[in-house]
């Protein structure tokens, strides 16, 4: 503790001892010390008896070990080769740190690749982390830097595939998409980052002349930009081909409450199955209605089983002007502010106050695959239809449950438009 003149004095104006007690470890300033010496008092530390105020050094705690002498680095410096000190601002000082910020980006970007599944391309980018710290060694020791393959590939392999995505990957040179997803935004960002680290390189070994002395590394570092872009067209490829699905063409139908079936067909009356549907549980019923609008009708609409809370019309625009109904686009269960129309059944009929509906484009999938492609149940995403008569569609809503198979659901109008037929396959674009 320190203890100053101020309390010193007014703890000796209590008692006008001539002795004062302090602790262990305690601490005397200058003016205490006069203080103490101009009024003969004398001091005692507790456990060490009484202390001599002008031979005793001012603190009574024990002497701290000297100071170990510094090695003459100075703060501003670090060494460059072996025992060679330079400033840290030294352009080969400057590389190292960014080759070290690129490793720093790959384990970055590994602990996000294992997050959402990616293990194959995080185990690529290991080696890739491995080849870096490679240049950094070859460097720091002087020595050449051996490049035999990397991720398998020869330097001449390298060269060719990056400069040919097409013909490996499938895709083209192009412009950089959100669309593209995560993945390849990753790998463009460390692209990009191998970019600088190969600039700073040519501004750490190429001297005043353009003579450079570290070639061997520039050359790795262009490679390894190579490698990653390699790896960005083999993603956008992948991304592009693993994102199919079928398309499944919903013709007009009906789903109907427990209470409409029985007045429809009759008390205890339940649907006999015709045909399976796709989706797990879901069947295309024997039993048919007739369904009638202000302006029209239609006979033999087809009753989808099992039977469901709520009674929904699904029609497709075209039939609604038939009809003279207007066509409501809604996701499936959600008819506020649909119209009605008459059901007519063997037993009976039903007048729907509401519960008509244009069905939403939508995709039907399972958690599983949800998770590959990154997708969110509820997510819209944009889809074309590979077919005789290509279409784009946007606006897909993803819906996303375990009873679900990875199927894309259009309505006989959206499906006539594309000429969808069973070869037919929807590509999700974007999400
Ligand atoms: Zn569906």
């Amino acid at each position: 503790m320190l203890i100053n003149e101020a309390e010193l004095r007014s703890q000796w104006h209590k008692t006008k001892t001539d002795v004062i007690t302090v602790p262990r470890g305690s601490v005397l300033t200058p003016s205490a010390r006069d203080f103490l010496r101009g009024n003969g008092i004398r001091v005692v530390v507790e456990g060490e008896g009484v202390q001599d105020l002008d031979r005793r050094p001012m603190s009574t705690a024990k002497n701290p070990a000297p100071v170990a002498a510094t090695a003459g680095k100075p703060e501003h410096q670090t060494h460059l080769h072996g025992s060679q000190l330079v400033d840290k601002t030294h352009p080969v000082i400057a590389w190292r740190g960014q080759l070290d910020q690129f490793d720093c980006a790959v384990v970055e970007s590994q602990v996000q690749l294992v997050r959402y599944g990616h293990d194959a391309l995080a185990a690529q980018l290991e080696e890739i982390l491995r080849f870096a710290q490679r240049i950094m060694a070859a460097e720091v020791r002087e020595t050449p830097f051996e490049f035999k393959t990397l991720l398998g590939w020869t330097p001449e392999q390298i060269r060719e595939m990056s400069h040919h995505p097409d013909r490996y990957f499938g895709v083209t040179h192009s412009t950089m998409s959100y669309l593209d997803g995560p993945v390849v935004a990753r790998l463009n960002i460390l692209r990009a980052k191998v970019r600088e680290v190969e600039l700073s390189a040519n501004r750490a070994f190429i001297d005043s002349q353009g003579n450079c002395r570290r070639t061997d590394i520039v050359q790795a570092l262009n490679r390894l930009s190579s490698v990653l872009y390699i790896l960005v067209c083999r993603t956008r490829s992948e991304t592009v081909q693993e994102k199919k699905l079928p398309i499944g063409v919903s013709n007009r139908h009906v789903h109907l409450s427990a209470a409409d079936l029985t007045s429809l067909f009759g008390s205890g009356h339940s649907l006999s199955k015709w045909k399976d549907l796709s989706q797990p549980g879901q069947f295309a019923a024997v039993e048919t209605v007739k369904i009638a609008g202000p302006k029209g009708s239609i006979d033999n609409v087809r009753i989808l089983g099992p039977v469901r809370k709520q009674t929904q019309v699904e029609i497709s625009a075209t039939d609604s002007f038939q009809l003279g109904v207007k066509p409501v686009v809604r996701d499936s269960g959600q008819l506020e502010g649909s119209e009605g129309l008459r059901l007519i059944g063997p037993n009976g009929s039903v007048d729907l106050a509401s519960g008509v509906i244009v069905a939403a484009r939508h995709i039907h999938m399972h958690p599983d695959q949800a998770k590959q492609w990154n997708l969110q149940d509820g997510q819209k995403v944009r889809v074309r239809v590979d077919s005789a008569r290509p279409v784009y569609f946007e606006d897909v809503l993803v819906r996303v449950n375990p009873q679900y198979q990875g199927e894309m659901h259009l309505d006989t109008d959206e499906a006539n438009a594309a000429m969808v037929d069973k070869n037919s396959l929807a590509v999700i674009v974007g999400g």
